[in-house]
């Protein structure tokens, strides 16, 4: 089934490229819970912009919310008082006094029809999201019945390839490449999981060399781009976060600058292009 209203993004640039992803699965969710169908910038600034910057650390709610015109989504009627410069953006001044805009005629139609509005949400989930980050995002968006407690919402999170969690498992014999984590219940090991360090969604392919076997916790700050890897495979901890916790002195203080846990052959260690892409991509920086 061929899924309409596909968003333009500038560049596939991981955790970058999320703004606008967020910002439709805002709306939807607005529309869905209060069958909002007209939003003020003003109004949308502070919410999108809070769970914007906890996603991806720079908020710009300006472009996102304006450029989802081009995608055939919004509608703003009052488009011809806004300035528009030579990159087709406009000013947060000129959002904030005429920044009033409507789910288009289509769009609207198109997502009337719950069916769509559910296959819709989820396709943006499988090409934008790394899958650990689904959860997350669905809760801050109300597009899961946690945060809405709503059952009847029924956005599905992806089904992971059990085949790539297996062949990273052993090739890491189980263990959390980081703080070497390891543990069976009844015959399964639990709460490691196979992570890509390129995401599923930007063709990071399901293969050993592109995954890295992590902790929940490690996998979680991996795909939020808390800390990556240098060549030497040696954790470089971002500097945008901080705490005082000892969680925080014991579960990432003291990785960082240490080696990966690596697998024995060298096949199975992570290829520097997908660990480039995520230094580049997903890491805070
Ligand atoms: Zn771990």
């Amino acid at each position: 089934m061929t899924v309409l209203f596909p968003l333009r993004t500038q560049s596939s640039q991981g955790i970058r490229a999320l703004n606008k992803p967020i910002t439709i699965l805002w709306l939807i969710g607005q529309y869905y819970h209060n069958r909002k169908t007209e939003f003020t910038f003003n109004e949308v600034e502070p919410i999108l912009s809070d769970i914007i910057k906890d996603f991806t650390g720079a908020p710009n709610i300006v472009d996102p919310f304006w450029r989802l015109k081009n995608d055939g989504i919004l509608s703003f009627p009052n488009e011809n008082k806004i300035r528009i410069n030579k990159s087709g953006g406009v000013s947060i001044v000129d959002l904030r006094e005429y920044g009033i805009a409507g789910f288009s005629n289509d769009f609207l139609k198109y997502i009337q029809n719950y069916e769509n509005l559910v296959l819709y949400c989820e396709t943006i989930l499988d090409t934008y999201f790394a899958g650990s980050m689904e959860e997350e995002i669905l809760f801050r968006v109300a597009l899961d019945y946690r945060s809405s407690g709503d059952k009847t919402v029924a956005i599905k999170r992806r089904k992971r390839d059990p085949k790539f969690r297996e062949l990273v498992a052993t090739a890491y014999n189980y263990q959390c490449a980081i703080c070497g984590f390891h543990l069976m219940l009844g015959g399964s090991s639990i709460a490691n999981e196979a992570a890509h360090i390129k995401w599923h969604s930007y063709r990071g392919p399901d293969t050993v060399s592109n995954g890295l076997l992590l902790c929940n916790l490690h996998h979680k700050l991996f795909d939020r781009g808390v800390f990556t890897f240098s060549k030497e495979y040696k954790m470089n901890l971002s500097d945008k976060v901080s705490s005082h916790s000892e969680g925080f002195k014991r579960w990432l203080i003291e990785y960082n600058e240490k080696p990966l846990l690596l697998p024995r052959k060298t096949d199975w260690v992570p290829s520097e292009d997908y660990l480039q892409w995520h230094r580049m991509n997903v890491y805070l920086g």
